[in-house]
């Protein structure tokens, strides 16, 4: 073996769902919100001259902290912004995860945490949910090197109850505490952490401009903490990377923040077409677990999630299947359009049809 091949940092990366080139595709299996983003965000866009390519952009995303600041009502300085959420957690984790002890999060949740900890060789942990999937305040109240919470978390789609949640940031005063809010925007009012960061110094709070904000494409996800919190992250980040953000992101970013009723009446068609969809799937049979998101964990009472999923793919309706033991039955069901949800359920009748000929 060739000596340099002894120092390599190998990992087993993080799999995305699938992008088809096909664009004929009902496509439910990244969480993409089916509607376009605010107009607002193509026209700041667009009125960036080519100046904007020449020059670097502002490392410090000025526009964007301050637009997200106001739109929280926080200080700039409380405000961290990357490259999707997956840069800010990944910042996060190098930032706070340095010690001997394990970090600690759910073992069924966002499969990206314990490929940073590998990479980042952070010590983990991962605390079975219940038989309900739900998390288990007492398995957090634990010696550790920090947590981490997808709230509400994914593949399943559950939210947990705040006051459970409140009691692990406050018995664990002495760990970071990350909640990641992705999906929190098509959860009911109140259920944000947002509201606990003045009381916990030991909190942060990670939202995504993926889901609830159509932009998944253009790559935005922010931190909110104490000064402190996001000073620290600061420093690590421009140790790596001073110019993260690019003008687009900035300018598209803020632009997206300041359209306010586009933003809640796309959430809540969402939120309208998941409730409607969740009743069909259960009268065909489905399993669904009670969803506070985007997106819908469910499995049939007959068929394995394994077939359904082949089936759709095979009829160019693409949704997510882990291979995972514990959720191998299950298929996460990203919110469409209306009418990409209505050819869903046909085609599943369809299958289902097949089935009781059999
Ligand atoms: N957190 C969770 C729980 C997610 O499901 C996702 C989406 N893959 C992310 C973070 C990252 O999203 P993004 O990088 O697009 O902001």
């Amino acid at each position: 073996m060739k000596n340099w091949k002894e120092n390599v940092r190998r990992v087993v990366p993080y799999v995305p769902g699938e992008q088809p080139k096909d664009t004929n595709i009902i496509k439910l299996n990244t969480n993409e919100n089916p509607y376009p983003p605010s107009p607002f965000v193509l026209k700041a866009i667009n009125s960036l001259g080519n100046e904007s390519n020449r020059r670097y952009p502002d490392p410090t995303s000025d526009k964007l902290v301050k637009a997200l600041a106001d739109f929280h009502g926080v200080g700039s300085d409380r405000v961290f912004v990357g490259v999707g959420s997956d840069d800010v957690l990944g910042m996060i984790f190098m930032t706070f995860f340095n010690s001997e002890k394990d970090v600690l999060f759910a073992d069924v949740t966002y499969s990206f945490y314990p490929v940073w900890c590998e990479m980042l060789r952070i010590n983990y942990r991962e605390i079975p949910l219940d038989d309900d999937f739900k998390i288990r305040k007492e398995d957090y109240m634990v010696e550790n090197g920090g947590i981490v919470i997808a709230n509400p978390n994914a593949p399943t789609g559950i939210i947990m109850n705040k006051n459970d949640l409140i009691d692990i940031i406050e018995a664990n005063s002495d760990s970071i505490v990350v909640v990641d809010e992705a999906y929190i925007d098509f959860a009911r009012e109140g259920q944000s952490c947002l509201d606990l960061l003045d009381k916990y110094d030991n909190l942060i709070v990670v939202r995504t401009f993926s889901k609830s904000r159509s932009l998944a494409g253009l790559r935005i996800g922010y931190a909110i903490s104490s000064a402190e919190i996001i000073k620290l992250i600061n420093d690590v980040k421009y140790s790596y990377n001073s110019y993260t953000m690019n003008s687009l992101q900035i300018e598209g970013g803020s632009a997206s923040v300041s359209d306010n009723d586009y933003f809640r009446s796309m959430i809540k068609k969402v939120v309208e077409t998941r409730e409607r969809t969740t009743k069909e799937l259960e009268a065909l049979g489905f399993e669904v677990l009670p969803s506070s998101t985007n997106f819908i964990f469910a499995k049939h009472n007959k068929i394995s999630g394994t077939e359904i999923f082949e089936y759709l793919k095979d009829n160019k309706i693409y949704v997510r299947h882990f291979n995972q033991e514990r959720i191998m039955d299950y298929l996460r069901i990203t919110i469409g359009t209306d009418e990409e949800m209505d050819s869903l359920i046909r085609s599943i009748k369809v299958l289902l049809d097949k089935k009781a000929d059999i």
